[in-house]
């Protein structure tokens, strides 16, 4: 096989579970992510090199609950420069599954490039009985490798299936096909080197998104609302300078009636809100739960509150206030 007419990806590897290693193939939960080399995960998947050309980094070797505004700067420059270049023709990122929807959804918003960029991360350490992350690297280097992946923003590639970066979402702390888009569903399936594609991304990404990886980004956190909820960690945040906060509300984004008067206070004095809802699926409908007009906040859409908080603070970033927020979250 002539092996340089293969397209080239660039696979970049920032830790998780895929790199994880336990010292019984018995265990998948008492095990230590990220201690694995990108060398010897690649190693374990002979059968890419008849999928594509490997161009491999180590970006960073963390659990990805430890993600960081830092290293998605480093990651999203990484991937717009790899990408810029005329010999690589998509990028595939090695990722804990912990934090992934929050770093793929990012870059979903800030790459600058229509190449394919693909994530793909593992349930089970690269020691375990049965581990996953081998047919995900090979399926993610195969979506990345195929001409089909092209403008559709950031991708998954989890379980056989493909999911856009915007809609998917972790929903099982064990099971090997823990990601799912609530809403949505998987844009397609990747099995056996065929890659198909049933449904297409119509939000704004990557090239055509207003936002870039500038790397100064705001303080923005999330709070829940539950039965007795109090308004202390709100006037905590305000206190500490946030600029914007998500809440993670009960049912279509309602709140309670303390904490909603502790958001109305912080909008007062400056901070966005925008709430979202704790639900897991559907969405958060301006003026519905809440009188988002009066209150002067913002409704998070489809966006669960962990995405939300992404977008707010790239929107924050930009300088976007008030009534612009709600056009953010109705574009994104
Ligand atoms: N804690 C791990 C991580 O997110 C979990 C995983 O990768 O499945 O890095």
């Amino acid at each position: 096989m002539n092996t340089s007419s293969l397209p080239r990806i660039a696979v970049l590897a920032t830790g998780g579970t895929i790199a994880g290693s336990a010292g019984d193939a018995s265990k998948t939960a008492g095990y230590k992510a990220g201690v694995v080399g990108v060398d010897k995960l690649l190693d374990a998947v002979p059968a890419l090199g008849s999928v594509a050309q490997i161009h491999a980094e180590q970006i960073a070797s963390i659990d990805s609950k430890d993600m960081s505004a830092a290293l998605w700067t480093t990651l999203a420059k990484r991937i717009d420069a790899l990408l810029a270049q005329d010999d690589i023709d998509g990028v595939v990122v090695t990722h804990g599954t912990d934090t992934l929807e929050e770093t793929a959804y990012l870059l979903h918003l800030v790459v600058k490039s229509t190449k394919p960029v693909v994530l793909t991360a593992a349930m089970r350490p690269s020691t375990a009985l049965s581990a996953d992350g081998p047919l995900n690297l090979l399926n993610a280097v195969t979506v990345a490798a195929s001409k089909d992946a092209a403008g559709k923003g950031v991708l998954v590639a989890f379980n056989n299936q493909i999911h856009s970066a915007r809609d998917v979402t972790k929903t099982s702390t064990y099971a090997v096909d823990a990601f799912r888009s609530p809403e949505t569903g998987a844009l397609g399936f990747v099995q056996d080197g065929r890659v198909e594609f049933q449904r297409t991304v119509v939000r704004p990404h990557t090239a055509s998104s207003e936002f870039s990886a500038s790397g100064q980004w705001p303080m923005v956190e999330i709070v829940a609302s539950y039965a007795d909820a109090s308004r202390v960690t709100v006037d905590a945040l305000v206190a500490a300078g946030v600029r914007g906060i998500v809440v993670a509300g009960t049912g279509n984004g309602s709140m309670h009636a303390t904490l909603t008067q502790a958001l109305a206070d912080a909008v007062k004095q400056g901070v966005a809100v925008v709430r979202a809802s704790r639900v897991g699926a559907g969405h958060v409908m301006r003026n519905g739960a809440a009188n988002d007009d009066a209150l002067g906040t913002v409704s998070a859409g489809t966006l669960n509150p962990y995405k939300a908080r992404v977008l707010l603070m790239l929107a924050l970033a930009l300088g976007s206030q008030g009534r612009d927020l709600q056009r953010v979250f109705d574009m994104y």
